[in-house]
């Protein structure tokens, strides 16, 4: 098992390079290299056993290897396995799409187009470029070129997804060659300039208290200028550090949007297919977009896949002879892929037949519990807590909301030893990222939380060492 585990991973290291990871620590490392998984772990190639805790990048809803979702790949797999959506329409293609338009049908106004792409960047990309042309086809309008989003927003890593992004992180070095947006203030309670009420927990007093002062400020750039479109996560910015929106902040700015005439574009990337509790996060503020961008969960954490929705508006706004170019030129080789919409068809399948939502429901309350004692911690900040979502912000200075110098990693350091104790997650820099699949149980949750509780009290016990010895030097 260790000679593979050697020569797998001398391979991996020697011709291969993962995404946002600086490649000469990972050449240093001993990267775990996965082998299997079975509902809620993952296995190595060493024969070790961990908890996906953050369903495998958040994408993962039902478990790894949910026999429904693997029977339909394996079905579809022996019929048609991919054929050119150029040209063609396919089986499982057609019924999703229905599928999904039938699901917003809960929505306050229905969507009906579906355009499929591949994962959460293309999804939003598409959105991009169809607003974009919508306006461009708008006999009295003049085109609009700026898109509106929300600091700290992310919206995947295609040119045209940084450009709605704004994690300078991400997006700094690329500013030259990006479409031009704007940001506007986000609705994150525990950073809030206008009100210093404590954290996530007490949202609902907050949320009486506060003022809106971000929806006012959003208001105040949307009649601004006529903006294509503003992009929004809806209930809970993932990349932002699990930010969870006060409940009210979407139908309002929804209304305000409406009210510019200005597009609005939901990327629920991460939020839909149960995550927030919901099979799309806009229908708890009873909010309908006019493109909805979705991904990850779409497959069940199987296969890529993705889709942009639309209203029936902006598909109108596309149709002409074909000498009127107004044809959306845009798609992919593998766009429509029938074993991804396979696959998404069982996925949905699943909350049908299984009672997902229910489950989900018990679960939230099983984390929400399990996370309480981690309030404790001197260093943890906040924990904002959506559906089965959970962020865990560690500060260097819990009164003061200082964060720790981001040279010191410590979100990483964290996980690093979850890890070490069966415990898979990521952080974002120093929040902490609780995302198990559906298929948990409440022991796995209590497993979860009770691990991460001590390499939270371990890792910042160890950098307090480490400062106070500094200042002690330092003093000398
Ligand atoms: N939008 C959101 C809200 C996301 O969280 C992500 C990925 N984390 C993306 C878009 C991009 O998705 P992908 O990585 O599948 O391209």
């Amino acid at each position: 098992m260790n000679q593979k585990y050697r020569q797998l991973a001398k391979l991996d290291k020697k011709y291969t390079w993962h995404p946002f990871t600086q490649m000469s620590e990972w050449i240093k490392s001993d990267p775990i290299i996965l082998t299997r998984a079975k509902g809620p772990h993952v296995f190595d190639v060493r024969g070790r056993r961990y908890l996906d805790a953050n369903s495998s990048i958040w994408t993962n809803t039902h478990g790894h290897g949910h026999p429904r979702i693997r029977r339909a790949i394996e079905k579809q797999l022996r019929k048609l396995s991919h054929s050119s959506y150029l040209g063609q329409g396919n089986e499982p293609a057609s019924l999703l799409a229905e599928k999904l338009v039938r699901l917003t049908r809960k929505l306050p106004r229905p969507l009906n187009r579906v355009f499929y792409s591949d994962d959460g960047s293309t999804a939003l990309e598409v959105a991009l470029k169809m607003s974009f042309q919508y306006w461009l086809q708008q006999k009295k309008e003049k085109p609009r070129r700026r898109f509106l989003a929300l600091e700290g927003s992310y919206h995947g890593d295609t040119l045209g997804a940084v450009s709605l992004s704004h994690v300078p992180l991400f997006d700094g070095k690329f500013k030259p060659l990006l479409v031009k947006s704007d940001q506007v203030m986000a609705p994150s309670c525990y950073r809030c300039p206008f009100n210093r009420a404590k954290p996530a927990r007490e949202n609902a007093m907050l949320a009486r208290r506060c003022n809106w002062e971000c929806v006012a400020l959003a208001e105040k750039k949307l009649k601004s200028r006529k903006y294509a479109a503003f992009v929004v996560e809806p209930a809970v910015q993932g990349v932002a550090g699990m930010v969870v929106h006060p409940p009210g902040y979407l139908a309002r700015i929804a209304r305000t949007a409406r009210r510019t005439n200005t597009l609005l574009i939901l990327d629920e990337v991460m939020t839909a297919f149960g995550r927030t509790g919901t099979m799309f996060a806009c229908a708890q503020e009873r909010v309908t977009p006019d493109l909805l961008c979705l991904a990850k969960g779409l497959t069940g954490g199987t296969m890529p896949l993705a889709a942009t929705l639309t209203t029936e508006r902006v598909f109108q706004a596309f149709l002409g002879e074909f000498h009127e170019l107004k044809t959306f030129f845009h798609g992919h080789s593998y766009t429509g892929n029938p074993l991804g919409c396979a696959a998404a068809l069982a996925n949905l399948e699943i909350f049908e037949r299984e009672g997902t939502f229910d489950r989900i429901r018990r679960l939230e309350r099983v984390l929400a519990r399990c996370l309480e004692p981690l309030w404790n911690l001197p260093h943890v900040g906040d924990i904002r807590q959506k559906g089965l979502v959970a962020g865990i912000e560690l500060v260097k200075n819990w009164k003061t909301r200082g964060p720790y110098p981001w040279q010191e990693r410590m979100g990483a350091k964290v996980c690093h030893l979850a890890k070490k104790k069966g415990v898979l997650t990521r952080p974002i820099g120093d929040v902490i990222v609780l995302m198990p699949p559906y298929c948990v149980t409440p022991r796995q949750i209590e497993r979860i939380c009770r691990v991460i509780y001590d390499a939270i009290s371990l890792s910042t016990s160890a950098l307090e060492r480490k400062l106070a010895r500094a200042n002690e030097n330092d003093r000398r």
